[in-house]
């Protein structure tokens, strides 16, 4: 079966047509600038080159509609019709406490994610959206939704409780969810089977680490913890995101900055993390040449990067009473050996030793440690998309 795979944004939606049978990517691309002048599509097909389509795109149900034009395009398109689509799978960012696993789409599922919106305002809404430009456009098609937050529905009460009166868990729903939960739970998965080992045996850390970054502790086999909290902002220092704060810190700059909690917000999200501490970039490949150049900024960014990883994987480590397996994953985590190399000189105490050798290399499935060391260490990529894609079909099978 072919499966479309839509991430839908609020002027943006990426999209993957995959074979559920051969797992592999037919097509994939990108909408930008959707609602907003200068709209384009990106457009690739396997094997094919590149294609650049500018046209506007003034809501998202003609975004939908150009990529159903791409992908049966004569020429640089993969099907011949609408008909060979079997189903659509949807990543949803937040599913509240109402979803602790993927579902198919049906009115009350929608009513559900609608309910869920004032939790994340800016990701719930364009998610919706994609869900009814798909309907419109492709009504009879089966469509699915993966929540970034159903694989962390597992955590205990004592992990998503914030320190508040509980009045504003009841009344308002505030507590922890995490994100990134397909690639935390894709991840984790691959990890044992990589070690040819059950899931249900281990208990493994999985770094995400990519322009959003999170750690989660999955103990034989459930989420029991993660750094994200209500909203994508708490835990590490993210690309542009600041992470864990002093609460007071907020309105202390507030006021001395004569910032609304809005502008507080945006500064907190957009102009934090390693960006705002470097003054350089949010991208590391940017911040690692600057510290090789000798900038000390950049260098104690990463250095605090790399602490507060640490910390994690050392809190989580005492959570689960132990770790066997810390797995790194993401553009971060995948790629960028130095920043992996920081973070483990600090896992010494857990027995765990990294070869150098092996952490040079990138961007594929690794085992890092040495083959002495107490904890496994590893590289796996993640792929929330083709996660997506298996949910989606395993959904759509268990319904016939
Ligand atoms: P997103 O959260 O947007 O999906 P990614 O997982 O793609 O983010 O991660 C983006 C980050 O990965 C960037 O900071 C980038 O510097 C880093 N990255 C990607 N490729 C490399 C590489 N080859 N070497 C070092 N860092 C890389």
């Amino acid at each position: 079966m072919k499966i479309l795979v839509i991430n839908c944004g609020s002027s943006s939606l990426k999209y993957q047509l995959i074979d559920s049978e051969t797992e592999n990517v037919l097509a994939k691309g990108l909408c930008e600038r959707i609602g907003i002048e200068g709209g384009s599509l990106t457009h690739q097909a396997a094997g094919k080159e590149k294609i650049t389509l500018k046209k506007e795109m003034p809501e998202h149900t003609t975004a939908v509609q150009m990529v159903i034009e791409a992908l049966t395009d004569k020429e640089h398109g993969v099907i011949a019709s609408l008909d060979e689509i079997g189903a659509v799978g949807h990543r949803i960012v937040h599913g509240g406490e109402k979803f602790a696993g993927s579902v198919i789409i049906t009115k009350e599922v929608v009513q559900a994610i609608e309910e869920c919106c004032d939790l994340a305002p800016l990701h719930n809404p364009a998610n919706l959206i994609g869900i009814r430009s798909c309907e419109e456009i492709m009504p009879d098609v089966p469509q699915a939704a993966v929540f970034d937050t159903a694989f962390h529905q597992t955590m205990p009460e004592k992990a998503y409780l914030y320190g508040l009166p509980y009045e504003y868990y009841e009344k308002y729903k505030v507590r922890r969810y995490g994100f990134h939960g397909t690639s935390h739970d894709f991840v984790s998965a691959r990890a044992a089977a990589m070690l040819g080992k059950d899931r249900n045996d281990l208990r493994i850390i999985v770094c995400h680490l990519g322009n959003g970054a999170s750690i989660s502790a999955v103990k034989y086999g459930k989420s029991v913890d993660t750094s994200m909290g209500l909203t994508p902002l708490e835990g590490l220092i993210m690309g542009t995101r600041c992470g864990d704060l002093d609460p007071a810190i907020v309105g202390f700059i507030g006021e001395k900055e004569h910032l609304s909690y809005q502008e507080m917000s945006d500064v907190m999200n957009k102009k934090s993390g390693v960006l705002g501490m470097s003054g350089i970039s949010s991208d590391f490949r940017d911040l690692g040449e600057a510290a090789a150049a000798g900038n000390e900024r950049a260098k104690m960014t990463l250095e605090a990067y790399a602490y507060r990883a640490a910390k994690y994987i050392g809190a989580y480590t005492a959570a689960m009473g132990g770790v066997d397996v810390i797995a790194f994953t993401a553009g971060v985590g995948e790629n960028n050996c130095a920043v992996r190399s920081m973070i483990g000189s600090y896992l010494e105490f857990l027995g765990t030793t990294i070869d150098e050798e092996k952490n040079s290399l990138r961007g594929e499935e690794l085992i890092l440690s040495t083959p002495e060391s107490r904890v496994c260490v590893m590289v796996v990529p993640t792929n929330e998309e083709l996660a997506i894609a298996r949910e989606t079909l395993r959904l759509v099978c268990e319904r016939r």
